[in-house]
Order: structure tokens, then C-alpha cells, then sequence
């Protein structure tokens, strides 16, 4: 195996990654600001993370990956305060979306998923800590970090902080590098809206003293690896940066991990461009999770990701090939004697699987490992020189591939079905497989009418036989 390497944005450098424990990783993943759905620049993200949790756990790392949802921020408590609802109520439906989104692209859950709105308490004593150290001031009724203190402030974004006005302030979240000031780590309440009664007074936090105070909780003083998009390094990580270590004097965060953005056929993705997907409107034109999945993972996260039609539809034939390979070691017979040239073939795969993935999770050249091999066993499977005695050598190799990019089970009917999609079309594979074996059982009996009927019905509901060389069926659907 080879030595992972993963590039931190704090050192700007592809460096050895080492936990801080041998054999223990403390993972934190900034979730989604659960005021919408969201959408599949956001889901780049999150399978970015999650192929780096799988891979860690493939690599025999016991991991405690901790993700938040941000469940109070200003667009949040703008919706809900039009909507005349309660923070809960508003959103709770994009919590449940985001939930079942995940599981529709196989993303892992984390071992905590944790709610801003249930750790306002660690929040406030976080901002007390910060007081007792000076480094915040309190005006009108909000409460401000005073970044000049923190000498390290721009550390994690190399901002230059040169022309920046001591004492300047900003309310909002979210803003450019160039209006870098004193942010908000405490909200006055405004009329009408949500607020808590706290020792620090009533108001709600900002969304920076979120994360710092929840990862904190949940994984200790420092941890080792925080992830997020591009997006959220400045101001988002700075600011978690300038409150942890402010408060602890320990360094936070030790490997700082970061996704480029996607695009969407080379513009950035807006709703003013029409070009704004969710992956439920991706759904509802009958693309598959799977082929979604793939072509979320299959470009290396620190390179933009062009999403195109045509790379999502090669995404769905990449995906196809390799369950058809999965099909073929499991229902063809070859010949029965081993091969070394074979055996070695897989080694060597496997090995370059890994040297992809080592390699700041270069997905793309793992997948490049998988598809090389794929496409010589199928030469070799074709010629007849592939052996019944390589089949679980084979079949190992695609379950370590499938431990950490999750595409090779067919069940995208079914999550469809689950999410809403098709659900009036469409078999269970149950149900398929047992019709399968009523037609094998009638082609034995040579009752061939019986036989064409099944295979008819399974057409007509969308699903394919094909009969193998050696008398078993694969199907798959359409
Ligand atoms: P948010 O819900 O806005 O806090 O975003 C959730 C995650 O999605 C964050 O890690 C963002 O950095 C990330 N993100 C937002 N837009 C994109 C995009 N176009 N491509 C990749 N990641 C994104
Ligand atoms: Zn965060």
C-alpha cells in the first residue's frame, strides 16, 4: 500500500497524512444550509467527502467524521420569518431532502450528524471563552471578533490584510476576501424574528462560531481533517481558525481539505442562468444516482468539475460496463485452471487503484486502474483465456473499488422509486429474479411459448435478458 497523501490548503502543499492518534481519524465536514434544496454543486461536496471517509475507512482507519447542518443563518431566518413558521418547521423539509438525497447517492452517513439549533449552548460558552481572552466587543447589542488581535488572521486563505480598517465590521455571513473585517459571532435580535435568551444576551449566532464550537465539541481541540468547497476557506475557515485557536491557543484543524467548484457546461452554476440543478430535477429527466454518483467522484476534487449532459450520459455507460464485468464473473463459467499472467494483472490493478487514491484521492486515475483491467479481462474473457480460478481475485478487486465509489449494486430503481420517480414502472429485482427463473425453468421443459411470454413481460416493464453462452441469464434494465 502506499503512503496517502492529501493537499492542505494551510500549507498549500500535497503533504503525508498522519493522524494525530495512529490508526484514529477525527474528521469535520461543514453540511448544508438546510433553506433549500440542495443542489448538485453542493452534492460535488459531499461526495468528495465521502470518498475520502470511505477510503480512510478502506485503508483501515477507525474514523469519527462529524457533520453539521447549519439550521440557523440569515437566509434561514429570513425564509422562515416571511413564511410565518418557526425555524424548526421551515427547515425540517430540507433536512429530510438532504437526508434522503445522501442515501440516494450513497453517501455515508457520518457518525454524527449534528444541528446548529441543538448546540446553541456550546456556542454561548465558546463566545464566553473569547470574551474572557478580549478578543471580541460588544455593539449594540451584537457581538464582534476583533481579528487584528489574532496575529495569525489570513493564515488559511493568505489573504492580505494590509488595507484592511481596524474595527470595521461586518453583520452579514458570508462575504469576499476584499471586505475582510471584525464578523459577527453574536446576532442582536431583529424585530420579528427568532431569537435566545442566553448569558450573552438574547440574539442567535453567527454561522462561524457554529462549527468551531461543534467540532470542538464532538472531536476535541484539534482535529484532523475539515473539509468543505473552495468557497467556505475565506471567510468561513479563517474565521473557525481565528475563534479555536483564540480560545484553546492549540491549532485547530491539522489537514484542511478543500473542493474546487463544479460548473455547469462551463458557467457557473446559477438560477438566473437556468442552468441550477437539484438532483431531483436531474431524477425527474431519468438520469440515475449511479451515473450521477460516478460523474461527481470520477473528477479529482481540486479540479473544477464541468458537469455536462454528455459527461453524465458517459458516467451512465461507465457505470453500465462495469456491472456488466460484475455480471459476467458471476455468470459465466471459464475454464477451470489458474493463470499467473492473470493473477498478476489484478495485483497490479488493485495496486494502481491505490496509488490513485494515495495520491490526494486522484479518482481519476483509479478509475483509470479499474477500466485498464476491465477492458483487458473482457479481451481475455472473449478470447477464452480467462480462468474460473482468477473469478475471486477478480470479484475482490471490484468490492475494494466498490468500498469506496458505491456504483456497482443496481438499485438505482429502486432509490428512484423510494425518492418518488417511476414509481408505478419498474420491477424490484426480486421480483425479476424470480420471473428469470420461472423462464429457465420453462426452457427446460422446452415449453419455449412460456418461456418468450416471460421474456416478453419483462421487456414490456422495462428490463432485458440476455442469454449467456453457457445457458444462465443476465438482465438488466433499460
Ligand atoms: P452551503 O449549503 O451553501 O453551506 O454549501 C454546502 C457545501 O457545498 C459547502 O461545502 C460549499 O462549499 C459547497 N458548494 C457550494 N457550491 C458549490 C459548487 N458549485 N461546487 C462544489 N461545491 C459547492
Ligand atoms: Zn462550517
Amino acid at each position: 500500500m502506499h503512503e496517502i497523501q492529501v493537499h492542505n490548503t494551510l500549507s498549500g502543499k500535497v503533504e503525508p497524512f498522519a493522524p494525530l492518534k495512529p490508526g484514529v481519524v477525527q474528521m469535520y465536514t461543514c453540511g448544508p444550509t438546510v433553506y433549500d434544496y440542495a443542489h448538485i454543486g453542493n452534492y460535488r461536496t459531499f461526495v468528495f467527502q465521502d470518498i475520502l471517509r470511505r477510503f480512510l475507512k478502506l485503508r483501515g482507519f477507525q474514523l469519527t467524521h462529524v457533520m453539521n447542518l447549519t439550521d440557523v443563518d440569515d437566509r434561514i431566518i429570513a425564509n422562515a420569518t416571511a413564511a410565518g413558521v418557526s425555524l424548526r418547521d421551515y427547515t425540517e423539509k430540507y433536512v429530510q431532502a438532504f437526508f434522503a438525497d445522501c442515501k440516494t447517492l450513497s453517501i455515508e452517513s457520518p457518525e454524527h450528524w449534528i444541528r446548529a439549533t441543538e448546540n446553541i449552548d456550546t456556542m454561548v460558552e465558546l463566545i464566553q471563552e473569547l470574551q474572557k481572552k478580549t478578543y471580541t466587543y460588544n455593539s449594540e447589542g451584537s457581538i464582534y471578533y476583533r481579528i487584528a488581535k489574532f496575529k495569525d488572521y489570513g493564515k488559511l486563505s493568505k489573504i492580505d490584510l494590509s488595507g484592511i480598517q481596524v474595527g470595521a465590521r461586518v453583520d452579514n455571513d458570508r462575504y469576499e476576501k476584499e471586505s475582510a473585517r471584525d464578523f459577527a459571532l453574536w446576532k442582536a435580535p431583529k424585530p420579528g424574528e427568532h431569537f435566545w435568551e442566553t448569558a450573552i444576551g438574547p440574539g442567535r449566532p453567527g454561522w462561524h462560531i457554529e462549527c468551531s464550537a461543534m467540532a470542538m465539541k464532538f472531536l476535541g481541540e484539534t482535529i484532523d481533517i475539515h473539509t468543505g468547497g473552495i468557497d467556505l476557506a475565506f471567510p468561513h475557515h479563517e474565521n473557525e481558525i481565528a475563534q479555536s485557536e483564540a480560545a484553546t491557543g492549540k491549532p485547530f484543524v491539522r489537514y484542511w481539505m478543500h473542493a474546487e467548484h463544479l460548473l455547469v457546461e462551463g458557467e457557473k452554476m446559477s438560477k438566473s442562468l437556468g442552468n441550477f440543478f437539484t438532483l431531483r430535477d436531474l431524477f425527474a429527466k431519468g438520469y440515475k444516482p449511479s451515473a450521477l454518483r460516478f460523474a461527481l467522484a470520477s473528477v479529482p476534487y481540486r479540479r473544477q468539475l464541468n458537469f455536462t449532459f454528455d459527461g453524465l450520459q458517459q458516467a451512465a455507460s461507465s457505470v453500465e460496463r462495469l456491472r456488466n464485468f460484475a455480471a459476467r464473473l458471476k455468470n459465466e463459467r471459464f475454464p477451470a485452471e489458474k493463470q499467473a499472467a492473470m493473477a498478476e494483472r489484478i495485483a497490479k490493478a488493485a495496486a494502481n487503484f491505490d496509488a490513485g487514491l494515495s495520491d490526494d484521492l486522484n479518482t481519476a486515475q483509479a478509475l483509470a486502474a479499474v477500466f485498464d483491467f476491465v477492458r483487458e479481462a473482457n479481451i481475455a474473457m472473449d478470447k477464452g483465456e480467462f480462468r474460473q480460478g482468477e473469478v475471486k481475485a477478480a470479484q475482490e478487486f471490484l468490492a475494494t473499488f466498490d468500498k469506496v465509489f458505491a456504483v456497482l449494486e443496481d438499485n438505482d430503481a429502486e432509490k428512484l422509486k423510494a425518492l418518488g420517480y417511476g414509481a408505478s414502472e419498474g420491477p424490484g429485482d426480486a421480483e425479476i429474479e424470480k420471473l428469470v427463473a420461472e423462464r429457465q425453468a420453462a426452457r427446460k421443459r422446452k415449453d419455449f411459448a412460456e418461456s418468450d411470454r416471460i421474456r416478453n413481460e419483462l421487456l414490456k416493464r422495462g428490463i432485458l435478458l440476455e442469454d449467456t453462452k453457457d445457458g444462465s441469464v443476465r438482465w438488466k434494465r433499460k
